[in-house]
């Protein structure tokens, strides 16, 4: 009989292992062997708490990223905002395998804790995707410029590897990409395939915030992206033609995993509305083309709150209606449609200091707020000479004064903040 720890590893490399004769789709498992006596036996983890337990009858769907042939339970953890190794090593008990970081989130401090953690597992029962962002790419046209080189790129390859402890990432990403042209700059091409041949990384993906049908459809044409991490949620005022370019897309292998499922996570600043955010997580899982979703939890009621998706995507009268409402409050989220893009008298980038607003109010993530403010060189209060706005939001964003609010990151000194 196999042990707990055999019955894991079997059905890890049976999930992960690219195998074209083996690509059924949103297959559903009984995930009781995997997650609870299989982990409970494996001594994968050192302790078992109660909190795991109560996941014993949970009945996981698995779907395949893609032409990868890889096999993810279809919830995964955007780490990014797990800044404690604790909730981290509580999304590996509850069974999660994949784990999504970046090159720049935490200022490297991230992938530090990710290499960290994984020192205390068998590297080979977990899917891990890094991303690093192109030099040089402008943030307001999304093309990059003649300041990318192949080996700044993979400079900073080396970096995240090396702070992951890991000679290979599963996936690796370009970064915050938002034009067509990016995706299939040549010398972005030539250091991801590059990083592909030097066995630094298994599989080459992109992951986009804006302009996602555009990237998509690059991706496509480029031929070597296997997987697209997109911004996809209930709340999208495109979600119909981002939705159908996503099946359109994975019709030719590609593989798809979704963030920002939470479209901001709260309606307000004061977090007294919060998004029914399992009812968010089951509206962007229900698109079967949609292999999982990396949330970014933050505590762990979050976690069991989205693991429990797992069971049922089936969502309830009330799950409907809450997202109903959700839709028709303008809330936080910046559908990052650029309809305002260019509007302003002073040039202001407007789409990303909302997003940096987002993190802000939306999921009190300072520190990815303030990078983004200063990548895009915005200053404090920036509209205080301007008499009178010229940008119009398609949600009826006041957006001077959200500019106001969230601009005076830029003067927080980073020791306060991370
Ligand atoms: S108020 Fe601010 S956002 Fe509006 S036009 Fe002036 S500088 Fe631009
Ligand atoms: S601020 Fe409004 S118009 Fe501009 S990108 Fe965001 S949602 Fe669209």
């Amino acid at each position: 009989m196999l042990s707990g720890y055999h019955r894991l590893k079997l059905l890890y490399w049976d999930s992960i292992n690219p195998n074209p004769m083996n690509k059924s789709d949103n297959s559903r498992r009984n995930f009781l062997k995997l997650t609870a006596a299989g982990l409970a036996g494996a001594a994968l983890i050192k302790s078992e708490t109660a909190q795991a337990a109560s996941f014993k009858k949970a009945d996981v769907i698995y779907r395949t990223l893609g032409r990868t042939g890889v096999k993810l339970p279809i919830v995964s953890m955007g780490a990014m905002r797990g800044d404690t190794k604790a909730l981290i090593e509580a999304g590996i008990k509850r069974g999660i395998v994949h784990f999504d970081t970046a090159h720049v989130y935490q200022k490297g401090k991230n992938e530090e804790m990710l290499g960290e953690i994984f020192q205390n597992y068998d590297r080979n029962q977990f899917f891990i995707a890094t991303k690093v962002v192109p030099d040089d790419m402008d943030r307001k046209t999304g093309e990059i410029g003649s300041g990318f080189t192949v080996e700044k790129f993979m400079e900073y390859l080396d970096t995240s590897l090396k702070r992951l402890q890991m000679d290979q990432v599963d996936l690796l990403y370009a970064h915050a990409v938002s034009s067509g042209k990016a995706v299939l700059h040549p010398e972005l091409i030539k250091a991801l395939k590059l990083a592909k041949e030097q066995g630094k990384c298994k599989f080459l993906g992109v992951s986009t915030h804006k302009n996602e049908p555009e990237v998509i459809k690059a991706a496509v044409e480029a031929g070597i992206y296997d997987v697209v991490l997109t911004a996809y949620n209930f709340k999208q005022d495109h979600r119909d033609e981002l939705t159908q370019t996503i099946a359109d897309a994975a019709a030719k292998g590609i593989g798809f995993v979704a963030m920002k499922t939470m479209a901001g996570g709260f309606l307000d600043e004061e977090h007294t509305k919060p998004v029914n955010t399992k009812a968010a997580l089951k509206w962007a899982l229900q698109n079967e083309n949609i292999c999982t979703a990396i949330p970014g939890f933050t505590a762990f009621e979050h976690l069991d709150e989205s693991f429990s998706v797992m069971e049922k995507l089936k969502m309830s009268k009330q799950e409907e209606k809450d997202l109903e409402f959700a839709r028709e409050y303008a809330g936080l989220y910046c559908n990052q449609c650029s309809v305002c893009a260019g509007q302003c008298k002073k040039g202001l980038p407007i789409p990303e200091i909302m997003r940096s607003y987002m993190y802000t109010y939306g999921y009190r993530d300072m520190n990815q707020a303030k990078t983004l403010l200063a990548d895009m060189g915005v200053k404090n209060d920036p509209c205080s000479d301007c008499d009178s706005c010229t940008v119009s939001c398609v949600k009826n964003f006041a957006v001077a004064d959200k500019i106001k609010k969230v601009s005076r990151l830029v003067d927080v000194p980073d020791e306060f903040i991370s």
